[in-house]
């Protein structure tokens, strides 16, 4: 059901960072500190292709050919996701928005319901993003990922666990890394210009050489400075904090 949730003050994080950029690590970390849920628009969307239903059988298709969904359809999504009540102490938006029109509709249900969005930008040097990205390797049995630099297989070229031989996954090669690099690109940019010039704080975090907690820290740093977090930063590991 849907509960009154106007003028909470919450703050709404948007993450922002390209494929390899560690966002979806960063999501779950902030997810074990903050009170709200972490809201992915590409997970909502698979859920309902696993259920069968509308919605999933209108995604379907546009998903597997890399187009984005309609706006109308994750516009409608988040909407009704935001209402649900868990939704109150704040949230963390993942994959959304992708669209200026998204960006739009969400400033204005954000406003609308009294929220505090800020954005967070994952910064990370695209030649690193190729290296990491176009250096795993997976096994085709068992599914298990190695690093060429960082984690690399016992034989070159061969799975530790079954001996299988590592491949490279279709998208992790390197014009596909790059593809998807100026696409987001391409899609990102004018979405942070928009938030820019509607005054919605952004936190640029350089998420190229740290470790995820130091990232998160930086995050977490960059969130209290800017007074959208009311504890001082937590030691890493340390409970989930309340928020304003
Ligand atoms: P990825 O980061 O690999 O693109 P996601 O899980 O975020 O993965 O999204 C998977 C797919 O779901 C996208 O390629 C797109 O088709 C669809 N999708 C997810 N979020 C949106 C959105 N905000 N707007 C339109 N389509 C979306």
């Amino acid at each position: 059901m849907a509960a009154d949730i106007r003028h909470t003050g919450a703050p709404v994080l948007i993450l922002f960072g390209p494929p390899g950029s560690g966002k979806g690590t960063q999501a779950k970390l902030l997810r074990q500190r903050l009170k709200g849920p972490h809201i992915s628009t590409g997970d909502m969307l698979r859920q309902h292709i696993n259920a069968g239903d509308e919605i999933g059988r209108r995604a379907v298709q546009l998903i597997k050919a890399g187009k984005l969904v309609p706006d109308e359809l994750v516009n409608e999504l988040v909407r009704e996701r935001v209402s649900q009540a868990d939704c109150c102490a704040g949230m963390i938006l993942d994959g959304y928005p992708r669209t200026l029109n998204q960006a739009a509709v969400l400033l204005k249900l954000l406003e609308e319901h009294g929220f505090r969005p800020a954005v967070i930008h994952l910064v990370v040097d695209y030649e690193r993003i190729v290296a990491r990205l176009s250096g795993r390797r997976q096994c085709p049995v068992c599914g298990t990922l190695y690093s060429l630099t960082t984690n690399p297989p016992k034989a070159p070229g061969i799975c530790d666990l079954d001996g299988a031989h590592l491949v490279t996954r279709e998208d992790d090669r390197e014009s596909v890394i790059r593809e998807r690099l100026r696409e987001y690109d391409s899609q990102t940019v004018p979405i942070l210009n928009f938030f820019r010039e509607a005054g919605v704080p952004m936190l640029e975090v350089g998420a190229g050489e740290a470790s995820p907690e130091q990232v998160l820290q930086k995050i977490w740093d960059g969130l209290t400075s800017a007074g959208l977090i009311a504890d001082a930063a937590p030691e890493v590991g340390a409970a989930p904090s309340g928020l304003k």
